[in-house]
């Protein structure tokens, strides 16, 4: 249901995934979307379930109006002046969470400065950058990049992310690792390649990546694959008491 990553002390992460949920078809089962068509209170079961996995606090997650953009807000509690698709936190206790299916969730911590982090980043929210954004909010709140450990979470790999020649040469244009030949030699796009370089540029050389494909696996969800469908999630928190 959960994979916990470590991302310091006193910091807890992990990634959701499609199992141990109450939702139904096509959003079975643990669905955290608010905004794809599934029944309200399923989906604040859900989100008290993964919380519990996870052990972070339900009634005190921050959720995005993710917009593709590259804006980040600040939280001190659970609601945001707008539609971001970054947040950062100094605030313990509280969780960030990042809603996707094919866009790479990336979630970053400096433990030392008590700073953490968590961002969407798809195609044009990579290509504008919403994670080199996100790490110098976070540097403005104290943290610095060579303490930083970052994880980017499951997104649609560049064999299967298929978009039109422009489309990929404008995104590489900025992001060149983010340049991908699908495995039907067409032309592709590498999210997690991107984000890793815009991470390692930004001077975040701790990241790991988690290797899995959202189209390829059944155990998370897809646009690409499915369209109607949930949204599985990162969350970051600094833990309290540590
Ligand atoms: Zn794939």
């Amino acid at each position: 249901m959960i994979t916990a990553v470590a991302l310091g002390d006193g910091v807890g992460a992990g990634f959701t995934g499609r199992a141990g949920g109450v939702s139904g078809p096509p959003f079975d089962s643990l669905n955290l979307g608010g905004a794809v068509g599934d029944d309200p209170a399923a989906v604040l079961d859900n989100r008290r379930r993964a919380a519990a996995a996870l052990g972070a606090d339900p009634e005190r997650t921050v959720f995005m109006r993710q917009v593709h953009g590259a804006e980040v807000a600040f939280a001190s509690s659970t609601d945001l002046p707008g539609p971001v698709d970054a947040v950062v936190t100094t605030v313990p206790g509280l969780a960030l969470a990042v809603l996707v299916a094919d866009c790479a969730p990336v979630l970053l911590a400096d433990p030392a400065a008590g700073v953490v982090g968590a961002a969407h980043s798809g195609r044009p929210g990579t290509a504008a950058g919403v994670v080199p954004a996100l790490v110098k909010a976070m540097c403005e709140r104290g943290a610095d990049p060579a303490r930083m450990a970052a994880a980017i979470g499951p997104a649609a790999c560049g064999r299967c992310y298929e978009v039109p020649a422009e489309m990929r040469d404008e995104v590489a244009a900025t992001v060149p690792a983010a340049y991908a030949t699908t495995s039907k030699g067409t032309p592709g796009l590498d999210i997690r390649a991107g984000v890793a370089e815009q991470l390692a540029s930004a001077g975040v050389t701790r990241v790991t990546a988690d290797g899995r494909c959202t189209i390829e696996d059944p155990g998370l969800y897809s646009y690409r694959r499915d369209g109607r469908t949930g949204r599985f999630a990162g969350y970051v928190w600094l833990k309290e008491g540590t």
